[in-house]
């Protein structure tokens, strides 16, 4: 719930209206799950909030940590499905990467959780409890959250929006909203109407991925709906309404959308809107279709951007050695089950 959620609840109950904001602080600011040590809330009142009202933990199934810092969470939601979060450490920033689907629908097809289908969409409280139980885990605040892990955050957009809110409201975490980045592959309306919605802000980033509406159709099915040119266009709407740039995202996949004459049409197409580039050198899983190009040929990619008067910011790979990469760990854990079941279709 949101602080206003909150508050609304509380009063719904019988109790006065600050209840709401002390919940919220006591679980959010100060990471408290037992409502019996809520000890400003008056005895009724906690009693009577244990009886009708419990605050959600996520279980930890596994963890990994990498040699570069970056440490990497399974966790288990109630119904024993999982999902993946990720803790990038980096010059004084501690950035997560968070999960907002179990699966995905967008069928993206160099994308491992896209090869998991979709399951269902995690509420508001197992997108939120994924960074308070990384503070419990780690003892330190996260700074930075970026909704880049499993699933397509503006396909979940009820609970995408509820968690951005609990994340930036100076009532609950508190995150500036140019520290909570939500990724998309480009759901349109969603993207319009998160632009509507009353007291919602956060960074947008796009994964363009392709410079030609042939390859992205082929690569990100979802473009066949809202192609390259909607998309630019729903970009400057972004920027014109929150006087903001965007992060583009282009995923470098070898010998597909590596080419000098992609990053010279990449420059084109990106000149209307306002954007910084990441680039993302390909994460090779197992058994995967695609590689990964190599330095020189990111680096004449990325010069050609900087010619061209963007800033560019490339992706190191962090975490290779635990299975950082999207979808990798959860698909880990389930391929002795996955031998012998069919793989579900991908929307
Ligand atoms: N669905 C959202 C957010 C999750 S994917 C989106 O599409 O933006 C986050 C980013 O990781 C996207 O830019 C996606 O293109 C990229 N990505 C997915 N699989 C990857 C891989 N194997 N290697 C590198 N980047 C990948």
């Amino acid at each position: 719930m949101t602080p206003d959620e909150l508050t609304a609840f509380a009063v719904a109950h019988g109790m006065r209206p600050f209840r709401g904001q002390q919940l919220a602080e006591w679980i959010y600011r100060h990471g408290v799950e037992d409502l019996d040590a809520m000890t400003n809330i008056a005895r009724v009142d906690r009693e009577e909030l244990a009886r009708i009202a419990m605050v959600s933990r996520l279980a930890v199934r596994r963890e990994e940590a990498s040699a570069d810092g970056t440490r990497k969470f399974l966790f288990a939601l109630d119904d024993g499905r999982t999902v993946e979060t990720v803790l990038i450490p980096d010059e004084g920033r501690r950035t997560l990467c968070i999960s907002t689907q179990v699966g995905c629908a967008m069928g993206c097809t160099f994308c491992l959780t896209a090869r998991q289908g979709l399951e269902r969409d995690l509420t508001a409280g197992e997108i939120v409890d994924q960074l308070l139980q990384v503070q419990r885990i780690t003892g330190e605040r996260v700074t930075n959250v970026v909704f880049m892990g499993m699933g397509e955050p503006l396909h979940n957009y009820q609970g995408t929006v509820r968690a951005v809110r609990i994340f930036t409201d100076a009532r609950a975490f508190d995150l500036s909203t140019r520290r909570v980045t939500v990724s998309t592959a480009g759901l349109l309306p969603q993207i319009e109407a998160a632009l509507e919605e009353p007291d919602l802000k956060f960074a947008l980033a796009v994964s363009l991925n392709a410079t030609t509406d042939a390859l992205r159709d082929q690569i990100m099915p979802l473009n066949r709906r809202y192609p390259i040119q909607a998309l630019l266009a729903m970009v400057k709407r972004f920027n014109r309404a929150r006087r903001d740039m965007a992060f583009i995202e282009y995923v470098l996949l070898a010998g597909v959308n590596d080419s000098d004459e992609d990053a010279q049409r990449l420059a084109r197409l990106l000149k209307p809107v306002r954007c910084k580039v990441n680039l993302i050198p390909y994460n090779a899983a197992e058994g995967a279709d695609y590689r990964r190009p190599d330095d020189a040929r990111v680096d004449a990619f990325r010069q050609i951007l900087l010619n061209a008067g963007y800033t560019v910011l490339t992706r190191r790979q962090r975490g290779a050695d635990i299975r950082a990469a999207c979808g990798q760990l959860r698909q880990a854990e389930r391929l002795p089950r996955r031998l012998t079941e069919r793989q579900e279709p991908v929307a």
